[in-house]
């Protein structure tokens, strides 16, 4: 029997690429990362079984049992989530990335552990574009100062990009605006500081179209893949 994750996956893949066409970009320029928080481990597992190969997930607690409980294949764990100094260890432990860096305190934490284990982190910064207060991120007028004190005080992190979410509204104009912000601040820190910093981590399961036409390389869907999350 074909399972509604299985279904759902195919809808989201043909949308995407929809969104990536008329955009008049490559398929392989947005990379699709299936967001698992509340859901259980069987249901990554099919995520996986039907070609999902990034997962993210933002909560530590449930990030390390799921990765204990996990006997599929080797696939990437991002974490995605807010996070606390005193869970960097645990988290480093089972994500390969981290991708909602958003002080230069977490960033130190994030460093000293990870050269510990003499890995080369890759983050992403996460910028709150919408300025909703609800939401975690770096304020935009902070993201150069903060990625200036990483380069220089983190040399274990690897800054590939950025990271948002857009504002919880179903305007799209507003949402659009968020995405177009954070692909500026990506221009202005790429020009500035000589980088490349080719990720830009936005859109979700009611904006990734937007949000793909507005230049994200990645998306984070959960709800549209899953099922609602109760
Ligand atoms: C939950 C979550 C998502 C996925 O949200 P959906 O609306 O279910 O697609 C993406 N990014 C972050 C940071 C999240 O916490």
């Amino acid at each position: 029997m074909v399972s509604a994750i299985h279904n759902n996956l195919q809808r989201v893949r043909e949308k995407l690429a929809d969104a990536v066409r008329k955009s008049g970009r490559n398929d392989e320029d947005v990379r699709l990362v299936a967001v698992t928080k509340t859901y259980p481990v069987e249901d990554i597992l099919e995520a996986v079984r039907c070609g999902v190969v990034s997962i993210g997930d933002n909560r530590v607690q449930e990030l390390s049992e799921k990765r204990s409980l996990w006997s599929g294949p080797s696939i990437e764990w991002r974490f995605i989530g807010h996070l606390q100094g005193n869970k960097v260890r645990k988290v480093l432990e089972f994500a390969s990335t981290v991708d909602s860096l958003d002080s230069l305190s977490l960033a130190r934490a994030l460093s000293r552990v990870a050269e510990e284990k003499k890995m080369r982190l890759p983050v992403l910064i996460e910028v709150n574009t919408s300025g909703e207060e609800s939401k975690h991120g770096t304020a935009p007028s902070d993201a150069a100062p903060l990625l200036e004190s990483v380069m220089k005080e983190c040399p274990a992190l690897q800054v590939e990009g950025l990271m948002t979410v857009g504002p919880l509204t179903d305007d799209e104009a507003e949402v659009r605006r968020a995405f177009a912000l954070l692909r500026g601040i990506r221009d202005s820190l790429s020009g500035a500081f000589g980088l490349r910093l080719k990720e830009l981590s936005m859109g979700m399961s009611g904006d990734y179209e937007w949000a793909v036409d507005e230049g994200s390389t990645m998306v984070r869907i959960g709800s549209a893949i899953f099922g609602k999350r109760t």
